[in-house]
C-alpha cells in the first residue's frame, strides 16, 4: 500500500506522474492537481485526443485537442502540365525506330 505524495490518502493503484514521478491517488494524477514541478512539460503536450463519458443519454465524445486537419490529407490535385519531354522522347525514338526499320528493308531489298 503506498500513499499520495500529495495527501497522503492511501492508494492500492497509485497513479505516476510521468513528468516528475511521484506517486499519487486518481484525484491528484494529474500535474494541476499536485503543482507538479514539471507542470510545464505538462502544459506543453498535447491533450489525449479523444475522452470518452459513460453517463446518462449513452456516450458522448468530447475530442480534447489534436484533430487533423482534413485539407491537409485531401490530395493535390494540381493540374500539371503535360510531359513534353517524355513524349519528345517518345517521338524520337519512334522516327529512330523507323528509320532502323527502313534501312533494313533498304538493305533486304536494295
Ligand atoms: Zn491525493
Ligand atoms: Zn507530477
Amino acid at each position: 500500500m503506498s500513499r499520495c505524495d500529495h495527501c497522503g490518502k492511501e492508494t492500492a493503484l497509485p497513479f505516476t506522474c510521468q513528468h516528475c514521478g511521484g506517486k499519487f491517488c486518481e484525484e491528484h494524477r494529474l500535474p494541476p492537481n499536485h503543482n507538479c514541478v514539471n507542470i510545464s512539460s505538462w502544459n506543453a503536450k498535447p491533450r489525449p485526443s479523444v475522452s470518452l463519458n459513460y453517463g446518462k443519454g449513452g456516450v458522448t465524445v468530447t475530442g480534447g485537442g489534436f484533430i487533423p486537419d482534413p485539407r491537409r490529407n485531401a490530395k493535390k490535385t494540381r493540374a500539371e502540365g503535360l510531359p513534353w519531354l517524355k513524349i519528345m522522347a517518345g517521338i524520337v525514338a519512334l522516327i529512330l525506330l523507323g528509320l532502323a526499320l527502313l534501312v533494313m528493308i533498304g538493305y533486304r531489298f536494295g
